[in-house]
């Protein structure tokens, strides 16, 4: 079997002009790199194709339906890396010029294994939010996805009792809805006999990691959610 020449990335609405036919107006492409002799990936992000489907299973020599499922998982994973991408500026950007104790504290907190091995918080700490960025900076197959702390939402996350998650609920811009869900919140939480945390985040996901965070540097998530 030959080796593909080209590498599903994933799959976008934003291109709908086949790269390769120049056939218009579909309703997606498959994002495709182009690869060397040896399956490695030859290019940066300008080098990326945008095939339609047919054209995309001809250059591959596969059929359709894989050329469509292929795509459908690197889109997938795509996806999940910029969730996690998330979840890492949500609870690591608001300490990023915190001093080195306040750092370490909530890397070591999130990544208790690494204790003692060796690994810098801070160092690491930088790593991972260049990563993260340049993940949601990435526009492959769609356009950039919000990365800044000016970027985050906030979320009422209301705890049990014993401290685990009940719900976590974006707070609404209309100040009458958020007074509501204020005053709801609270007496849901009075009924677990729970709590009621405000936190910022990006994404729902990231709230939930922030929360069960919060206490490691609470001046700082309080701040970047304007508590
Ligand atoms: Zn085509």
């Amino acid at each position: 079997m030959r080796t593909p020449k080209w590498k599903i990335l994933g799959v976008t609405d934003d291109f709908t002009e086949c790269g390769c036919c120049g056939r218009r107006g579909l309703k997606r492409t498959v994002a495709l790199m182009p690869m060397d002799a040896d399956g490695n990936e030859e290019g940066t992000a300008e080098d990326v194709a945008y095939y339609g489907t047919s054209c995309a299973a001809a250059a591959l020599g596969w059929t359709h339906g894989k050329v469509t499922d292929a795509a459908r998982v690197a889109q997938a994973e795509r996806d999940q890396r910029d969730a996690y991408a998330r979840r890492v500026i949500s609870l690591y950007a608001p300490v990023e010029f915190a001093p080195v104790r306040d750092r370490a504290r909530v890397f070591y907190g999130r990544n208790g294994s690494l204790r003692d091995t060796g690994v810098k918080a801070t160092e690491e700490v930088a790593k991972v939010l260049a990563e993260a960025r340049a993940t949601l900076a990435d526009t492959t197959t769609g356009p950039a996805r919000p990365s800044r702390i000016e970027d985050f939402r906030r979320y009422v996350v209301i705890f049990t009792r014993e401290r685990s998650i009940h719900r976590v609920l974006r707070v609404p811009d209309d100040k009458d809805k958020r007074q509501e869900q204020a005053t709801a919140a609270a007496r849901r939480a009075e009924e677990l006999a729970g709590s009621v945390l405000v936190v910022a985040a990006l994404d729902g996901e990231a709230a939930r990691d922030v929360a069960y965070t919060h206490e490691l540097a609470l001046e700082y998530f309080r701040q970047a959610a304007h508590v």
